[in-house]
């Protein structure tokens, strides 16, 4: 079997949505199964509902209102005629939303969140299955809860590996189906979500336990290319990647393909395609068992907002093991990301991430006991693969503070 998976930018308007058609058309969909995510921003949009209702704020009902709209205004836009079963659906979603909402008494709010976002996955693969069935592609729908069970971390939930190979082995390659993205189900059968842009591992979970024989994810863009073109002016389209090599781009940051998407399919060898749903004749990138990096060049991957830390000891001694582990231990309570690090005798810098705003709590704790610098929002660059001509680029864009080379990887972090 093969699995394609769509996006919230491919399935954006009826327009994308048509041209899932053409994709489909173009390249066959004989023992497929379609992975789609919520439709455009939709899940934003979603998580507006979810914290108007958790905050009682008067803006729930037109929070709501917009949502329902949006896929109205795709329907009406998609469908012909016979549009009467979709909006019949449609109402039957948002009503068992709206009682969801009426009749919930838990607090917990990740759990509240999961049960109101997955909307967007079941909405759009409504459609999206039913458009297709209206213009003769046949289509099963099914609902991912019943395949991929998961324990109960809302928002982040961890699959439980052996009932869902269990479950997803009765599919049959005979049919067309049609799947949610992002979601899964407790034991209770309760919806849980996998981390945000988690369709992405929906459809690796899915290759995994089909034995697929490739991953197809459909994007607005080529493939993968070699840097953020928001932030460089030429990118090179990146071929061939080999599983170790994305995996090291993911682990510097890279926003490529997540590991967690990968492990699954390294483990079975199967083929991951990055493509442009436009241009069907490009080849885009594959990600597999291939030689390490085709075309051998520079990648360059960019952190923003990060914080480079110095730390020496009051009293002028060295900076070793036990100081280190004490700021370990330190940075690790405060949930400060470690992206990278410098030891000197006298002093040690780290270059930190602060996800949950914790850098100040974390400076009083340690400015007793240390001496500290620093300087905020900085950029941390890495260069897999890199050469001089590709360090010359990054060092022109300010100034570098700190450099690190090990292997044919370059950080610098610049200001
Ligand atoms: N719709 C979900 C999100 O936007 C999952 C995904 O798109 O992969 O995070
Ligand atoms: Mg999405």
């Amino acid at each position: 079997m093969k699995i394609f998976k769509f996006g919230g930018a491919s399935v954006k308007d009826a327009d994308t949505i048509k041209n899932v058609v053409k994709v489909l058309k173009n390249e066959g969909f004989k023992n497929t199964l379609i992975v789609i995510s919520a439709m455009g921003k939709m899940t934003n949009a979603f998580e507006k509902i979810v914290d108007a209702y958790y905050n009682n704020s008067e803006d729930l009902a037109t929070n709501i209102n917009s949502v329902r709209n949006f896929h109205i205004t795709i329907i009406e836009n998609l469908f012909e005629d016979k549009k009467q079963p979709i909006l019949f659906e449609l109402e039957l979603l948002f009503g068992q939303l709206s009682g969801f909402l009426a009749i919930n008494k838990s607090a917990n709010y990740n759990y509240i969140y999961d049960q109101v976002v997955g909307y967007g996955e079941l909405l759009s693969t409504k459609i999206i299955s039913s458009y297709l069935n209206t213009i003769g592609i046949l289509t099963k729908w099914i609902d991912v809860r019943d395949f991929i069970k998961t324990d109960v971390s809302y928002r982040n939930a961890t699959v439980n590996w052996q009932e869902t190979k269990v479950n997803i082995q009765i599919l049959d390659s005979q049919n067309l189906y049609i799947t949610q993205g992002f979601l899964g189900a407790d034991s209770k059968g309760k919806t849980t979500t996998l981390g945000r842009e988690g369709s992405d591992y929906t459809a690796a979970i899915f290759a995994h336990c089909l034995g697929a024989e490739s991953v197809t994810i459909w994007k607005d863009v080529d493939g993968v290319l070699n840097a953020d073109p928001r932030y460089f002016k030429e990118t090179v389209l990146l071929n061939q990647i080999s599983y170790n090599e994305a995996i090291e781009m993911a682990f510097y940051g890279a926003s490529v393909i997540h590991p967690k998407t990968l492990k699954p399919l390294e483990n079975k060898n199967i083929p991951l395609y990055v493509r442009s749903f436009y241009n069907l004749k490009n080849k885009g990138t594959t990600v597999g068992k291939v030689p390490n990096l085709l075309p051998e060049t520079p990648c360059f991957i960019l952190k923003n907002k990060q914080i480079l830390v110095s730390i020496t000891a009051l009293d002028f001694s060295f900076m070793v093991e036990h100081n280190l582990s004490d700021i370990f231990k330190i940075l690790h309570n405060y949930k400060l990301k470690v992206n990278l690090i410098q030891n000197s005798a006298l002093s040690f810098s780290v270059c930190l991430e602060d996800k949950f705003n914790n850098f100040e709590a974390f400076l009083s704790q340690i400015v007793s006991k240390y001496n500290v610098t620093f300087v905020s929002n900085v950029a941390l660059y890495t260069i897999r693969h890199a050469n001089q001509k590709a360090i010359d680029l990054v060092e022109k864009k300010g100034t570098v503070l700190l450099k690190q080379s090990t292997k044919g990887t370059v950080q610098l972090i610049m200001q």
